[in-house]
């Protein structure tokens, strides 16, 4: 069999590739149903993109690569293809927009676009060859292999990622079976995990969420933070994670924005005998502020406390260092941090410089981004530029 295009994996970058490759583009997955990450993310709404997307909010090693698809693919883009579907859509928070409804409507939307494409689930991919000219690609589809020979070979199969939902590194692979190096890839945007006394301290607090400031290696991200039985997860936390490595420490501000010296000094004034964690439970919860006047060690209620012992206090809450001892992994991890080395790409087409004709997008590449829509946006972008220079050239 021959085709024009042939496109590994039938995700977000994948379909949106298909949608922009001209003819002849058959689409490949070995799941049972295409964009299955699409239909479970943002809970279910998906979250298409951010308003706010820039280079800035991508992590690669070369943080210019995702300039030139981003820039001719934008989130306007986007937008502008969502609302031509009729998709109802609203900005949640920090320029993060969700469907009203449904993410399964992204999903129909893509599928509609690339109408023109035959899509092959259930199919898995075994070897590629390149004779200079074509790929060939022996496909197995209900246990009967198929050659199929295509002028150009997308490969969209995502990264590494919740294996259980069919991820498997196989980009990765192709990308050192034809010469391309590929980045240290690690789990992102995924919860981190504690363990001895620090875990101990945190399980009872499990199911708290708070508003924080946290802090890794230089950088801070202001946002939901929330507690669970195996260490600290929501926003603030998956946003930090793609920023963290084993053996650094965290610190997170509990209550970002109050000037809580002042506060306590105040309250110490204006009946102070109150305990430590009720003074602290006018800023966080009350379970909270328990754990954090436990552990300042302090005795006595406020009033007892000279000028010294608040500060101590206030820094219990503004600056509690703590130390990882790890991350849920490739389990619950929503993203793969790294990958296929930008180096050996073209980043106007996403072409492969050594190999025409071969072409990463998405996840697999390695550009990442921050949470809040940036990593759907990366998708479309690099799914988009990959797709028109094929398009183009096939005319
Ligand atoms: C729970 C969760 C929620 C998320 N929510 C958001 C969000 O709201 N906003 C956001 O921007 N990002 C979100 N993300 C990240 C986003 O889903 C990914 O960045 C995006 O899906 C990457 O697109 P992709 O096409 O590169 O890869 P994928 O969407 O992962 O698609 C890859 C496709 O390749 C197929 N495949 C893999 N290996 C093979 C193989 N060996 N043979 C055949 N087929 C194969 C897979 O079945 C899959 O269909 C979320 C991720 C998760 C896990």
């Amino acid at each position: 069999m021959q085709v024009e295009t042939l496109i590994l994996g039938a995700g977000a970058a994948g379909l949106m590739c298909a949608a922009h490759s001209g003819p002849g583009v058959l689409v490949v997955d070995h799941a049972k149903s295409p964009g299955e990450k699409i239909r479970i993310s943002g809970g279910g709404r998906c979250n298409f993109t951010n308003l706010h997307t820039c280079p800035e909010n991508f992590l690669s090693g070369n943080p210019h690569f995702c300039k030139s698809a981003l820039g001719r693919y934008t989130q306007w883009d986007f937008l502008d293809l969502v609302s031509r579907h009729g998709i109802a859509w609203h900005e949640k928070t920090l320029g993060q927009l969700f469907c009203d409804e449904s993410a399964k409507q992204i999903v129909a939307m893509l599928l509609a676009e690339a109408a023109g494409a035959e899509l092959w689930l259930q199919t898995d991919v075994g070897a590629i060859d390149h004779d200079g000219a074509r790929f060939s690609v022996i496909l197995e589809r209900d246990g009967r292999p198929t050659t199929v020979l295509a002028r150009n070979l997308v490969v969209a199969t995502g990264g590494k990622s919740i294996p259980k939902m069919g991820a498997t590194g196989l980009a990765y692979r192709i990308a050192e079976r034809f010469g391309l190096g590929v980045t240290e890839t690690r789990p992102a945007l995924v919860p981190l995990t504690f363990s001895g006394p620090v875990l101990e301290r945190l399980k009872p607090l499990a199911g708290l969420s708070v508003d924080a400031e946290v802090t890794c290696n230089g950088v801070a991200f202001r946002e939901g933070l929330l507690f669970t039985h195996r260490g600290l997860s929501g926003p603030a936390i998956l946003q930090i994670s793609s920023f963290w490595r084993e053996g650094d420490p965290i610190c997170v501000d509990l209550v970002p924005g109050v000037e809580l010296v002042a506060a306590l000094r105040s309250r110490r004034q204006s009946g102070g005998r109150i305990a430590l964690a009720t003074a602290l439970s006018e800023y966080m919860p009350t379970r909270l502020a328990q754990v954090v006047a436990e552990g300042s060690g302090l005795r006595g209620n406020l009033a007892d406390q000279n000028d010294g012992a608040v500060r101590e206090l206030s820094a219990r809450a503004t600056g509690w260092d703590l130390l990882p001892s790890g991350s849920e992994g490739y389990r619950t991890a929503e993203v793969t941090l790294g990958g296929v080395a930008t180096d050996g790409l073209s980043s106007s087409t996403m072409e492969a410089r050594a190999v025409p004709g071969l072409y990463f997008i998405g996840e697999c590449v390695d550009v990442t981004g921050w949470l809040g829509g940036y990593n759907f946006q990366w998708a479309w972008s690099s799914g988009w530029a990959a797709g028109a220079a094929i398009a183009a050239r096939s005319q």
